[in-house]
């Protein structure tokens, strides 16, 4: 059967920690979209790690991790991480790459830095890793997919085309250093060399193995409101963050997923710019930002310091919806231990009216959050093992965001770690 594990939010929910833990009965984990721009923390028994291409399940020596075709290939990246992960003592796991993957290249990093910087202070807060260059390729259908790098009559000609297109906008638009159609080729030989030992036919290795009745993971990456088509665009990702799109972009028919475990965090986090309704600041940011994860909310990939707000029912009951949640993960709930009073969001006020279903961009840009404040526990819920042992106004907390976003909560994860779960 095939599970996946996507975010309800705007990413950083979590998902690394669930899927880690969630791999232990699983055979293969694969991601689907995205790139080297987010990452996952995952604190096990090897240490802390800081994953941004590698799947999840990688600490493990029964899992194969597999790279899909969904997913925006930074080879150095995947390369550098892997080395990494071996340093910190971690067998060098079973690895697969999509021969249907495409691959970031160097100048997809060069014309997302360019274009951040030209654009100043209408910049998409990016993280400079060429993600909206690599799929803006790709639909325009200059990508190089990985099983070309092993024709070299197929990279020349695409070489010349893209020299052309891009050197244009690097000469005229950006004023910046040209394409080199040599300098490219080598490159691609490079990563042909480094992918070789990898490169699988996904799609029929998956479809062999549910045959054999695996148990196959799907991890996401960000969450349902940077989604390009249901989240705040522009202010989003290039690629689907919906469990809808594991199918594609893994290679498994859709209806073999049977479980999507939907990762909510018990208070809001985000990075880059766009809309955030119950975003806090000042101290009471400062605070709960300091206590946030498992080490601050600093984002895993940048470092950059994270916005934090309270808990939004609106945004957290559609980004269930629209992940088709069969099962919520609630997660980082031990950091709001220290609260006397927890606000939450639930309801959106837009031009004198409440709602609680979640807008289209231009109108959530005009929200104000309507806040219920819920009593605080005032005490460290880290290491207990059982819901009924949890304290009386944590269940209600739980029960309350239950209650609004209208799917079960089965698992409350109540610190970083592997076993810190509560099943319920
Ligand atoms: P992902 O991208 O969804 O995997 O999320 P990140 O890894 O970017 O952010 C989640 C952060 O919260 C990481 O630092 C995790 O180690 C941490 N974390 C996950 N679950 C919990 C939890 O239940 N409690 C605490 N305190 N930290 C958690």
């Amino acid at each position: 059967m095939v599970k996946a594990v996507v975010g309800a939010n705007w990413g950083d929910e979590g998902k690394g920690k669930i899927t880690d833990m969630l791999a232990e009965n699983a055979d293969i984990i694969v991601r689907f979209q995205g790139g080297a721009n987010a990452g996952h923390t995952i604190v096990n028994d090897y240490g802390r790690f800081a994953l941004h291409t590698l799947p999840s399940g990688v600490f493990y020596n029964h899992t194969t991790s597999v790279i899909g075709n969904g997913v925006a290939l930074d080879i150095p990246k995947l390369f550098n991480e892997i080395q990494q992960i071996i340093n910190g003592g971690v067998p060098k796991p079973k690895i697969l790459i999509s021969d249907r993957a495409q691959i970031v290249m160097p100048y997809h990093v060069l014309f997302d830095e360019y274009e951040e910087e030209r654009l100043g202070k209408a910049s998409f807060g990016s993280t400079k890793s060429g993600i909206a260059p690599f799929y803006s390729d790709k639909y325009a259908k200059i990508g190089f997919q990985v099983q070309e790098l092993f024709d070299d009559e197929i990279l020349k000609s695409k070489v010349a085309r893209i020299c052309e297109k891009k050197n244009v906008l690097l000469e005229h638009l950006y004023h910046k250093p040209l394409l080199k159609e040599d300098e490219l080729m080598n490159t691609l030989h490079e990563y042909r060399d480094m992918v070789a030992p990898y490169v699988a036919d996904v799609s029929s290795f998956l479809d062999k193995a549910l045959k054999e009745n695996k148990t196959i993971l799907l991890e996401g990456q960000l969450g349902t409101l940077k989604d390009p088509d249901h989240g705040i665009y522009p202010m989003v990702t290039s690629s689907s963050t919906l469990a809808a799109y594991g199918a594609i972009g893994a290679g498994v028919p859709p209806y073999e997923i049977k479980q999507v475990v939907t990762v909510v965090k018990a208070y809001s986090s985000a990075v880059g710019a766009g809309a955030f309704v119950s975003e806090i600041f000042d101290d009471e940011a400062d605070e709960l930002r300091k206590r946030g994860g498992d080490k601050g909310e600093f984002g895993a990939t940048t470092g950059r310091p994270r916005r934090v707000g309270w808990f939004d029912c609106v945004a957290s009951k559609y980004g269930c919806r629209m992940q088709g949640a069969t099962d919520v993960a609630f997660t980082v709930l031990d950091v709001l231990g220290y609260l006397d009073e927890i606000p939450v969001c639930v309801g959106y006020e837009i031009d004198g009216e409440v709602t609680t279903e979640f807008p289209v961009t231009s109108k959530l840009e005009k929200a104000k959050p309507v806040l219920k404040t819920l009593p605080g526990w005032k005490c460290d819920i880290r290491g207990i093992k059982e819901y009924d042992k949890l304290p009386e106004n944590c269940r209600k907390y739980i029960e309350f965001v239950e209650e609004q976003l209208g799917f079960p909560i089965t698992m409350v994860s109540n610190g970083p770690g592997r076993d810190e779960i509560i099943y319920r």
